[in-house]
């Protein structure tokens, strides 16, 4: 049987090594050092944002954006509903208490009709939020033309989870720069990866610089270690950082390796009962992971594709289980686009193998096993 495939394995550019080794040189292997420096300007030019904040995760930045636009216990804060936990944990953190807004059809990111029906909600009830996170599902930018008036109208902060969009854009403005804060994440399974990791972007200087001094220990400038503040180890290693400034570089060729593994997909799936994840012609996805979902008419679900593929030890996934049919968020408000569409997606939907470094071969493999199944022999 062939190697496993993957969904989205680490895929190493080669100049990693070169700046984890200056960092040995130099023995600045931690505390912070100039890996983390350089990631964090690297990354906000990159993006088109003036200042960074390397951590030690995502979540982590999430959790520090909450923390900075003030969210404590009994608070509310929106986010979007079909997502990955770790969007979604630090309102918990906070003891605050999550609203979920459904996705749209036409990019399966958050629906603006939904949060219309949301903020007309809070406002009756007296439960304006104190922020919003949109997410930009699977590399695909969220409609900001149509998300970002209502969040100002009602005079709401986004946080924007780009943690699964680094290099894809919306109009020609990369994604992590839509929200007043935004986030990136460089889990082992992102389009870049420094084995784990996140980042901060912002144009708000004090807010950086506040979010920063919470993420290390809110130490206060003294030789004693003064604390006046609760804070948290979210910090990145200078090896981290290397790891990370080694992929970046080659970010702009993995973005062009998994459009094409989404066009191959496309050009041989085009005759089965399936569509792909819609791409809206204002925005420039980074193909993160190519999703397909059975068109209505089709009578199989998600497993009758995955099984099939783990036998061949191929690795697929559903898409994301919304939050709020999870157990653990199912108590909180949710509001949907009509009938709701982050549902239907999960009943319908598969993410496919998409890392950057799959052959051909490995497309064929996962088509083939594809076609069986709908063909039935
Ligand atoms: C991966 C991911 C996160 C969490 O990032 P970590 O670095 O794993 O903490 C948050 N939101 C979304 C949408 C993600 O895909």
């Amino acid at each position: 049987m062939h190697e496993r495939i993957y969904l989205s394995p680490p895929h190493m550019s080669g100049n990693e090594m070169k700046y984890i080794q200056e960092a040995f040189d130099s023995n600045w292997i931690a505390p912070l050092g100039t890996n983390v420096d350089k990631f964090e300007e690297e990354i906000c030019a990159y993006v088109g944002m003036d200042h960074g904040l390397a951590l030690s995760s995502g979540t982590a930045g999430i959790h520090l954006a909450l923390k900075y636009f003030d969210v404590g216990p009994g608070d509310y804060v929106f986010c979007s509903d079909l997502t990955f936990a770790g969007s979604c944990n630090p309102i918990l953190y906070q003891y605050a208490n999550p609203v979920f807004i459904d996705s749209e059809p036409e990019t399966w990111n958050m629906s603006p009709i939904a949060l219309e029906k949301a903020f007309e909600w809070a406002k009756k009830e007296n439960k304006m939020p104190k922020a919003v996170i949109i997410v930009d599902l699977y590399g695909q930018s969220a409609d900001y033309d149509s998300l970002l008036p209502i969040c100002e109208h009602y005079g709401v902060p986004v946080i924007e989870d780009a943690a699964e969009a680094l290099g894809a854009s919306y109009k020609g403005k990369k994604c992590g720069s839509f929200g007043h804060i935004g986030i990136f994440s460089f889990n082992g399974n992102k389009i870049i990866t420094t084995s784990g990791g996140g980042m901060i972007v912002s144009n708000d200087e004090e807010a950086i610089k506040k979010m920063r001094f919470w993420a290390t220990q809110s130490k206060e400038v003294s030789r004693h270690y003064e604390h006046k503040e609760v804070g948290y180890n979210y910090r990145m290693s200078n090896i981290c950082a290397g790891i990370g400034r080694g992929q970046l570089e080659a970010l702009d060729t993995f973005i062009q390796c998994r459009k094409n593994i989404n066009e191959l997909y496309r050009e041989s799936l085009s005759d089965l009962a399936l569509s792909f994840m819609p791409v809206k012609n204002n925005g420039s996805p980074n193909y993160w992971l190519s999703v397909v979902k059975f068109t209505s008419n089709a009578i199989l679900t998600p497993d009758d594709i995955i099984v099939p593929l783990e036998e061949e030890n191929i690795e697929s996934r559903p898409v994301w289980k919304p939050m709020h049919l999870q157990p653990l968020y199912k108590k909180y408000s949710f509001f949907s686009h009509g009938e709701s569409i982050s549902e239907l997606l999960f009943h319908t939907g598969i993410c496919l193998p998409s890392g950057s470094a799959m052959t051909t071969e490995e497309i064929q493999t996962v088509v083939k096993v594809i076609k069986r199944i709908f063909y039935g022999t």
